[in-house]
């Protein structure tokens, strides 16, 4: 039976529409030419260049259509020069991320074959493993609402028991699906600094409530200090890693340089209902209106979103599909003839993502 699946569509600022078109395309062409779901569209206007226009950066209407759909596509929001009168970024993406309590960033980072990285990986040897940053709490929560006095400062960082309970069962959950499809070993190592800090150690207590329930998978434990360390010695050996706000925020810019930048860098935000999926990149208003953007990062993150619709609506063919997505693009890379300038090629945003389109429906 064929399971249709509301896609909403924030195409966004800068380069954001000209990513997201060939990949909307790639997308209907997979759902069109599958027996077993379906995909249908609807665009969410949001971003800097609406609020310029109009004096609303997300109406009512587009989160309407986030809330409504069964997954959230975005490219990039935010230009420099349009600001709230009070100076603050235009960044509906983060306020998609509070409205719709998407508490797991999910940050994949591998290097493949032919890929630059700053590392000088052994022979052979590739990179792949999923950061997951809780997105709600932690130093984080009292953000904008810190203390200061003339002699003082404080923030608050919060950990609570639900957030964290759905945190680590989201954490174990994708180390089961990873492993499953030949991905890792079925590992989740919980990030902390539980040596020093109360809250670190409860927060370490409820990942090991949350191991004991799932003994087919390792549960594991580091220090965000030696975690650092280890993503610049030895990053083959993590699979899944589960981490705080802040801890998170700074080791996932660490696993974008380990991918030798953000141009193949996909991202998720999920919660319990809702996801949103989006490329680690910002709108890139440099480039914008040349045809010169990078479409892999977007394209990577749609393969996220069909992975995560398949997961949760039990549907193969979607998983099947983010697979043929991600292969897709390893090919593309490998064979550096379509890379973009940001990847050292020459491509334009089409020739890059029509190679893609072309390893995916060739005859
Ligand atoms: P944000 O704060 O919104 O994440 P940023 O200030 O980090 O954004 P980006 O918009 O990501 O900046 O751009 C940083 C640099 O990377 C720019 O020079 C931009 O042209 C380049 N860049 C970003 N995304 C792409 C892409 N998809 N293709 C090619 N170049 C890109």
């Amino acid at each position: 039976m064929t399971q249709t699946f509301e896609i909403a569509v924030f195409d966004g600022d800068g380069i954001g529409p000209e990513i997201t078109a060939p990949t909307v395309k790639i997308l209907e062409r997979l759902a069109g030419a599958s027996p077993d779901y379906a995909l249908s569209f609807t665009a969410a206007p949001a971003g800097a260049s609406l609020y310029a226009e109009t004096g609303e950066s997300l109406p009512d209407r587009s989160m309407e259509i986030a809330r409504r759909a069964d997954a959230i596509l975005l490219s990039a929001m935010g230009l420099p020069d349009v600001r709230y009168p009070d100076g603050t970024e235009i960044s509906p993406q983060i306020d998609l991320r509070k409205a719709l309590t998407l508490f797991a960033g999910v940050r994949p980072v591998s290097v493949r074959a032919g890929q630059r990285s700053p590392l000088n990986l052994p022979e052979g040897q590739s990179i792949d493993f999923v950061l997951i940053r809780e997105s709600t709490e932690g130093l984080f929560f009292s953000q904008g609402n810190g203390e200061v006095t003339k002699d003082e400062a404080r923030e608050t960082l919060l950990i609570t028991r639900d957030i964290s309970e759905k945190l680590f069962r989201f954490a174990f959950s994708l180390a089961a699906s990873r492993k499953a499809t030949g991905r890792g070993p079925g590992k989740v190592t919980c990030v902390d600094k539980a040596n020093v800090f109360r809250a670190f150690a409860f927060f370490r207590e409820i990942f090991d409530a949350e191991a004991s329930q799932n003994p087919d998978l390792i549960a594991d434990h580091a220090y965000v200090d030696a975690v650092a360390l280890w993503m610049v010695q030895k990053p083959w050996a993590f699979d899944v890693l589960v981490t705080e706000n802040m801890f998170g925020d700074i080791l996932s810019d660490l696993g974008a340089g380990l991918m030798g930048g953000l141009g193949l860098a996909p991202s998720a935000d999920i919660g319990l209902d809702h996801a949103v999926f989006q490329p680690c990149h910002g709108s890139a208003p440099d480039i914008a209106g040349q045809g010169l953007a990078n479409p892999l990062a977007m394209i990577l993150s749609a393969a996220m979103m069909l992975d995560w619709l398949g997961t949760k609506h039990l549907n193969t063919a979607l998983s099947a599909d983010a697979a043929r997505i991600r292969d897709a693009v390893d090919r593309v890379v490998s064979d550096g003839q379509s890379l973009t300038r940001d990847l050292g090629g020459t491509a334009g945003t089409e020739e890059a993502a029509r190679a893609v389109a072309d390893i995916l429906f060739a005859a």
